[in-house]
């Protein structure tokens, strides 16, 4: 039940300039299919870390955060997760990271995540009502359309929040591409996502997967994760030569990057382009050449919810539990939010996490 000595604490973000501030909140008042979730951890996505930089716009003052999981505290009239229970107070839960109405013609057509009304948690100014609307937040107003998840406790906290950013964004990729068994992969671009994308074609039953990318560490990683071999940009080519390349799944958004994934993917492949979320240089093909190949290339940009909760089944089976959890050091506190974001910032780990006692 809700503590009402305790009122919900938001780091509240004003803009580049105004950074963060800790400031305390009233409780929501529901209106029906809301939730409202006491949020158990929350990690700061490379969007994030866009938008406190300044290179991605966002309505403001706004609570930043989508990366988070969470457990019920209040319920108004029914709602229920995606596999149908009924959502109660104390379910442990994550969420879309945006709202879909189900009736506009983009999710009618299965593109939910590009829904005509959506709303994005982290990404939307507060208003009266919604004031708790991101993760960096000690509770998150969930409004109607968001879809819910269930999470087990068996799953590390510091493993389930990436789930509904970083992993169900690579799930989508793998399944908008066409994964299948026996596939051999290219994934260039080794952060969170890049290691998630190793792990998940691995355990699908990829026969190889080719990681790429500049920082040898990241390689290394890439190599724990399940890689069966690894290189930089210059070698990518040799290797997708010498081991195919079915599926290639780019995540580096560096257009260099995404001109090799065209150039290098096989016979009847497919490019999945996922890194490239803000404008930059023109990249080229050769139309003849995809055409013989019989060439597919997808854009994919977050996900559906059942993505979502195929994202929670893979981090619940994973081999590479321990590896994802070591990918996230002990969570800062959210009064330290902006040592957090400067962690972010420079990149020390894949992923920084905020608790919120
Ligand atoms: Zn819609
Ligand atoms: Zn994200």
């Amino acid at each position: 039940m809700t503590d009402v000595s305790a009122r919900p604490l938001a780091a509240v973000w004003s803009g580049p300039e105004g950074g963060f501030a800790l400031e305390s909140q009233p409780w929501p008042e529901l209106a029906p299919g809301e939730v409202l979730v006491r949020v158990e951890l929350a990690t700061i996505c490379g969007s994030d870390v866009h938008t406190i930089s300044g290179d991605r716009p966002t309505p403001l003052p706004t609570v930043l955060g989508h990366e988070a999981v969470g457990v019920v505290e209040d319920v108004a009239g029914p709602v229920h997760t995606v596999d149908g229970q009924p959502v109660e107070p104390g379910m442990r839960v994550t969420w879309t990271i945006g709202t879909s109405c189900g009736s506009c013609r983009r999710c009618v057509r299965g593109v939910p995540q590009k829904c005509s009304g959506v709303r994005k948690y982290g990404h939307e100014a507060i208003t009266g009502h919604w004031r708790l609307n991101g993760g960096f937040a000690t509770h998150c107003h969930l409004v109607a359309g968001t879809g819910l998840v269930t999470v087990p406790e068996s799953l590390p906290a510091a493993v389930a929040a990436p789930a509904n950013c970083a992993t169900a964004t690579v799930v989508c990729a793998a399944r908008r591409a066409g994964l299948s068994a026996g596939d051999s992969v290219v994934v260039i671009g080794c952060g969170m996502l890049g290691l998630t994308a190793v792990a998940y074609a691995r355990e699908f039953g990829a026969d190889h997967v080719i990681a790429c990318d500049v920082d040898e560490s990241r390689r290394e990683l890439a190599l724990a994760f399940g890689a069966t071999a690894v290189c930089g940009p210059d070698e990518l080519a040799v290797l997708a030569g010498k081991y195919g390349a079915d599926v290639v799944i780019e995540l580096s958004g560096n257009h260099r990057a995404v001109q090799s994934a065209l150039d290098i993917v096989g016979m009847d492949g497919s490019v999945a382009l996922v890194g490239s979320v803000s404008p930059g240089p023109r990249v080229g093909f050769e139309p003849n050449t995809f055409v013989r190949n019989l060439t597919r290339v997808v854009g994919s940009h977050n996900y559906t919810v059942d993505d979502l909760a195929e994202a929670v089944r893979f981090l619940a089976r994973t081999p590479a539990l321990d590896l994802f959890a070591g990918l996230v050091p002990d969570p800062l506190p959210l009064r330290d939010i902006d040592a957090a974001v400067a962690a972010a910032r420079e990149g020390t780990a894949p992923r920084i996490a905020l608790r919120m006692d």
